[in-house]
C-alpha cells in the first residue's frame, strides 16, 4: 500500500486517475523480418543473449538480442544498466521503441519494455497501457488492477454537463476512463486523451473566468472619462510620432480607463517597443480625470531611467511627477508620503518602496508595473490595494507565448504592441565558436577605439556558482590583459547591491568601457553608447534570454552588433540552436520557437510558482483545446456567475473538490 502510495494511488478512483503514460499497440507488432530504421515500432521476441559493456567516458550500454520467428534485432539501452537485472535469456519480451540503423545493422532502443508471458497479457489483443511505476508495483500488476476496477465501476457522476460535452465532442466520464487506459483502438485512445486535456484546461480557465468576473464587477471601478489638455500637450511635443501599434494599445487602454469595470491589462511589447510613452500618455488620463498615477519598476535603476524619461517627456507640463526608492530617504521620503498622501504629487515613480507602510496616496486612479515577472503577484495586489480599485497595467517585455499568456495571465486582457518604431537597425548577430575569438577581440577593439562601450555576459547556473564565476573572472582577467588601455570591470551576483549599482550608473554615464557580467543585465537599461554584446557560452542561455540580452544594445544610431559565442563541446544543434537569432529580430517568433525547444518553464528562466501543472494537456500541442476551454468557461461565466443553475451543480461539486484538493496540497507544503 505505501508503494502505490508513493504513485499517490489510496482510493479506486486514485488507481484510476493514474493515466498510463504510453501504450504498446498490441495489435500492431512488427514482425522483426519487416523493422525498418526511421520508425518506432512493437516488436515481440525471445531474448536469445544480453550484455552489458562500459563506453567512454563513464558510459554504459546494455544490449539484448530480441528475436522471432522471422528474425532478430539489437535492444540497445545507453546508460541504463539496471535494465540488466531485469531481463533474462528465455525471456518473452515486448519493446517499443525507435529503430535506427548503426554500422548497417538495425536496432531498436525501447522506449518501454516488458517482460511477458503470452503476448495479451491475459486481454484481448488490443492497447496496453505502459503506467508510470514505482518500486515494488509492476506493470503486470497495476495493468489487472485497473481491469479489475473498470470491471466493477458504477456509473460515474460525470461533471460536464452532457450539452457542455456533446458541444465540444467529448465522451462521457466513464467510457473516457476505460478509453484512457484499455483503449480499443488508437482512435478511442485520443478521444479520451482529448475530453481529459480539455477537461484539465477548462478547469482551470473557470477557476480564471469566476476570479475575473468577480473582479469585473462593472460598477466597483473608477472611470476616468475627462479628457484634458495635458495629454494631447505632451503628445504634440513627442520628438517622434507614435507608431500605429502604440496608438491601438493606447486607445485600448484608454476604453478601459473610461469604463467603471476596473481594467486588468497585460501590455507586451518586445525590448525597444516604446511602451513608457505609452504608460505615461495613461498616466496622464488619469491625471486630467483627477486621479494620481504610480508606476512601478522591479529595480532602482530602472525607476530612476523611467523618472528621467517620464521627466524629459513632460517637458514644461503642470504635472509633478516623484521618484521614490528604498535610496530615497529622511526629509525628502517624508515630503514625497505627505504630497501623495495629500494628492499634491500626480505620479510617484519607484520599486516596491511604493508598497510600503507609510506610503499612501489620496486618490490612486491608475497602477502601472513594470516588468511583472520579477514581482509576484502579492505585490501586485498590495499596490491596487492602495485605492479604492484603481485601473492596473502590467508591461512585459518578455514575449510570452499566446498559449501561456492565456493561462498565466487568463484573467489579464492583452493588448501588444507587434511593431517597432521607424528606422530602427537591426543588431548584426552573428554566432562563432572559440576558433575565432581573436577575430572577435580585434573587432571589439576596433569599437573600442572608436569609443563605443559593450558587454560581455557569462552565464550562470545555481548549483555551479562557483565554477561560472571563476569562468567569468578569468574572462574578465583575460579581457582587461587583452585591452589595457580600456576600462573594464566585473559584475556579479557577490558584488553588493549598492557597489551593483554605483558600476551600472558609471557605464551609463561613459565612465567603464566594457561591462563583464554574470547576472544578466538589468532588463531594461538603457545605454544609447553600447554597440556590442558578447555572450560567452551562449548555448547554456534560453534563445528568449539571448534575446533580452541582445535588446542591450542597438538602442541608439550607432550599428550595433551581438556575438553569440558557443563552447567547443557544445554540438551542432547549438549552433543551429542560436542561429534562429541571427535569422529574426521577432522577439514572438522566438519565444514560440524556444517554448518548443524548451517547454514552459524556461520562457521565464525559472518555473513560475502557481503555474499550472497539467497532466495531460499539453500547451503546445493542445492550443487549439485550450482556446475552446477557455471560450466555453468564460461562457459559462457569462451566463451563470454564481453557477446556480441546477444543470452546473456538478461543476460546482468538482470546483469545491478542486478547492479541497488546493488546501489539503497546501497544508502538505
Ligand atoms: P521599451 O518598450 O523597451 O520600454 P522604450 O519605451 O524604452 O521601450 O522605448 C525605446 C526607445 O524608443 C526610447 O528611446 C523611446 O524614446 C523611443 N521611442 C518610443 N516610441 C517611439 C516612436 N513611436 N518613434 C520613435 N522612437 C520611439
Ligand atoms: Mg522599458
Amino acid at each position: 500500500m505505501e508503494d502505490l502510495a508513493r504513485l499517490g494511488i489510496r482510493t479506486v478512483g486514485d488507481l484510476l486517475l493514474h493515466y498510463p503514460r504510453d501504450y504498446f499497440d498490441a495489435r500492431h507488432v512488427t514482425r522483426i523480418g519487416d523493422l525498418k530504421a526511421g520508425e518506432t515500432a512493437t516488436v515481440v521476441g525471445t531474448v536469445r543473449t544480453i550484455g552489458e559493456r562500459k563506453l567512454r567516458g563513464r558510459k554504459s550500454m546494455v544490449s539484448a538480442l530480441l528475436e522471432d520467428e522471422t528474425g532478430g534485432v539489437a535492444l540497445v539501452w545507453f546508460n541504463q544498466p539496471w535494465v540488466k537485472g531485469k531481463i533474462a535469456r528465455g525471456d518473452r519480451l515486448r519493446a517499443i521503441g525507435a529503430v535506427t540503423r548503426f554500422q548497417g545493422r538495425l536496432q531498436l532502443s525501447p522506449s518501454e519494455f516488458d517482460v511477458t508471458q503470452d503476448d495479451g497479457d491475459g486481454g484481448p489483443a488490443t492497447m496496453l497501457p505502459i503506467y508510470p511505476l514505482t518500486e515494488n508495483v509492476t506493470q503486470k500488476a497495476l495493468r489487472s488492477w485497473t481491469r479489475a476496477a473498470l470491471d466493477r465501476l458504477e456509473p460515474v457522476d460525470d461533471p460536464l454537463p452532457a450539452d457542455l460535452r456533446e458541444q465540444h465532442g467529448l465522451p462521457p466520464l466513464g467510457t473516457a476512463i476505460a478509453d484512457l487506459h484499455w483503449p480499443e483502438s488508437p482512435i478511442a485512445r485520443d478521444r479520451a486523451r482529448r475530453r481529459f486535456a480539455w477537461e484539465e484546461l477548462f478547469w482551470w480557465e473557470l477557476r480564471l473566468a469566476l476570479k475575473a468576473i468577480e473582479r469585473r464587477r462593472p460598477e466597483s471601478g473608477i472611470a476616468m472619462a475627462t479628457e484634458g489638455e495635458i495629454v494631447p500637450r505632451v503628445g504634440k511635443a513627442l520628438p517622434f510620432t507614435l507608431t500605429r501599434a502604440q496608438r491601438r494599445t493606447l486607445s485600448e487602454i484608454y476604453r478601459d480607463m473610461r469604463s467603471t469595470r476596473p481594467m486588468n491589462r497585460l501590455l507586451q511589447g518586445d525590448v525597444g517597443s516604446g511602451k513608457t510613452v505609452v504608460a505615461l500618455l495613461a498616466l496622464l488620463r488619469a491625471i486630467e480625470s483627477g486621479y494620481q498615477g504610480a508606476l512601478m519598476a522591479p529595480t532602482e535603476i530602472l525607476a530612476e531611467q523611467h523618472a528621467r524619461t517620464i521627466g524629459r517627456l513632460l517637458g514644461d507640463a503642470p504635472v509633478d511627477a516623484a521618484l521614490l526608492t528604498g535610496s530615497v530617504g529622511g526629509r525628502t521620503r517624508a515630503r514625497i508620503a505627505a504630497g501623495l498622501a495629500e494628492g499634491a504629487i500626480d505620479i510617484a515613480i519607484g520599486t516596491h518602496a511604493l508598497i510600503q507602510e507609510g506610503v499612501e496616496f489620496r486618490r490612486l486612479g491608475l497602477a502601472i508595473i513594470d516588468e511583472q515577472h520579477r514581482f509576484g503577484v502579492a505585490q501586485r495586489l498590495a499596490l491596487t490595494r492602495k485605492g479604492a480599485v484603481p485601473d492596473v497595467l502590467v508591461m512585459t517585455a518578455t514575449p510570452i507565448p499566446r498559449s501561456l499568456a492565456l493561462t498565466f495571465y487568463g484573467d489579464l486582457d492583452v493588448s501588444r504592441i507587434d511593431e517597432m518604431p521607424p528606422g530602427r537597425k537591426p543588431v548584426a548577430t552573428r554566432v562563432l565558436g572559440e576558433r575565432q575569438r581573436e577575430r572577435l577581440y580585434a573587432f571589439l577593439a576596433e569599437r573600442l577605439a572608436a569609443g563605443e562601450q559593450g558587454y560581455v555576459v557569462y552565464p550562470l547556473i545555481e548549483e555551479s556558482e562557483a565554477v561560472d564565476l571563476k569562468d567569468a573572472t578569468s574572462g574578465y582577467e583575460a579581457l582587461a590583459a587583452r585591452f589595457p588601455k580600456a576600462r573594464v570591470a566585473l559584475l556579479h551576483g557577490r558584488v553588493a547591491s549598492d557597489e551593483k549599482d554605483r558600476i551600472m550608473r558609471a557605464f551609463a554615464a561613459g565612465e567603464i568601457d566594457v561591462l563583464v557580467a554574470t547576472t544578466v543585465i538589468e532588463v531594461g537599461v538603457d545605454v544609447a553608447n553600447a554597440t556590442f554584446m558578447v555572450v560567452e557560452h551562449a548555448e547554456r542561455f534560453g534563445l528568449s534570454q539571448l534575446h533580452q540580452l541582445r535588446g542591450r544594445v542597438g538602442r541608439g544610431e550607432k550599428s550595433a552588433y551581438c556575438f553569440l559565442v558557443i563552447s567547443d563541446g557544445a554540438g551542432a544543434h547549438a549552433r543551429e540552436r542560436a542561429r534562429v537569432l541571427a535569422a529574426t529580430h521577432d522577439g514572438f517568433v522566438i519565444a514560440e520557437e524556444d517554448f518548443r525547444l524548451r517547454g514552459q518553464g524556461d520562457v521565464f528562466g525559472t518555473r513560475q510558482h502557481g503555474a499550472p501543472d497539467f497532466r495531460i494537456a499539453d500547451l503546445e500541442r493542445d492550443i487549439d483545446l485550450l482556446t475552446a476551454a477557455r471560450d466555453a468557461a468564460f461562457d459559462l461565466v457569462d451566463a451563470d456567475p454564481t453557477l446556480e443553475r441546477p444543470d452546473h451543480a456538478p461543476i460546482r461539486r468538482w470546483l469545491e473538490r478542486l478547492a479541497e484538493k488546493d488546501a489539503d496540497l497546501a497544508r502538505q507544503g
